[in-house]
């Protein structure tokens, strides 16, 4: 028996999510069957507005609804450290352990000739622009501990040289190979505290 249309088509749009195979593609075409219009309506329109409303903040590249984030934004933030990391996500694991009171900078991913992504498709050009304001005295490189993230924050190590700034990596209480996303409060707290300057 063939379902019906509607249906299949949910079942595809399910199945290009991420861990996401034919069985369970279909128990949650078949769930939202289950639900009230309301709520269908309230989460179609959620997808369609997180992908048209979100863009990155015009200074550190986070994803936001306004043209400068609310971390940026946030007059009590200490504006001499930045810390980098790889991805929003990571972004949001830091400010769950509520131990980092700088800014950071979102690289959108970590440099990796496997799969042809250099400097010039992360955001560090902006990065540097940033540098030039003389608040910054400090860059605490937070990318995943992993092969191209130590290749990444290596990298930056250099290129940020001349400006003289105090570098710093976060330790390695994170398990390696693990993303940063993923880890608890207090590793990521303690991979914090335990940064060695470089
Ligand atoms: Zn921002």
């Amino acid at each position: 028996m063939d379902v019906p249309e509607p249906i299949s088509k949910l079942m595809d749009g399910f199945m290009r999510l991420p861990g996401i195979g034919p069985k369970t593609a279909q128990r949650l075409a078949f769930f939202v069957l289950g639900m009230e219009e309301e709520d269908v309506t309230e989460l179609a329109k959620a997808l369609v507005r997180a992908k048209r409303d979100l863009k990155r903040c015009q200074v550190c590249s986070n994803i936001s609804d306004q043209p400068v984030c609310s971390v940026c934004r946030d007059k009590n933030r200490d504006r001499s450290v930045i810390c980098v990391v790889q991805d929003p996500r990571d972004m949001i694991a830091m400010e769950r352990t509520r131990e980092f009171h700088g800014l950071y900078h979102v690289l959108h991913g970590a440099i990796s000739p496997m799969e042809g992504i250099g400097p010039d498709e992360l955001s560090i050009p902006d990065l540097l622009k940033r540098l030039e304001d003389e608040t910054v005295k400090e860059l605490i490189l937070a990318t995943n501990p992993n092969i191209e993230g130590e290749a990444t924050a290596m990298y930056l190590q250099r290129l940020v040289k001349p400006f003289g700034l105090k570098v710093t990596r976060i330790a390695h209480g994170l398990p390696v190979g693990g993303d940063l996303e993923y880890a608890d409060e207090v590793t990521l707290t303690k991979a914090l505290e335990g940064r060695r300057e470089l």
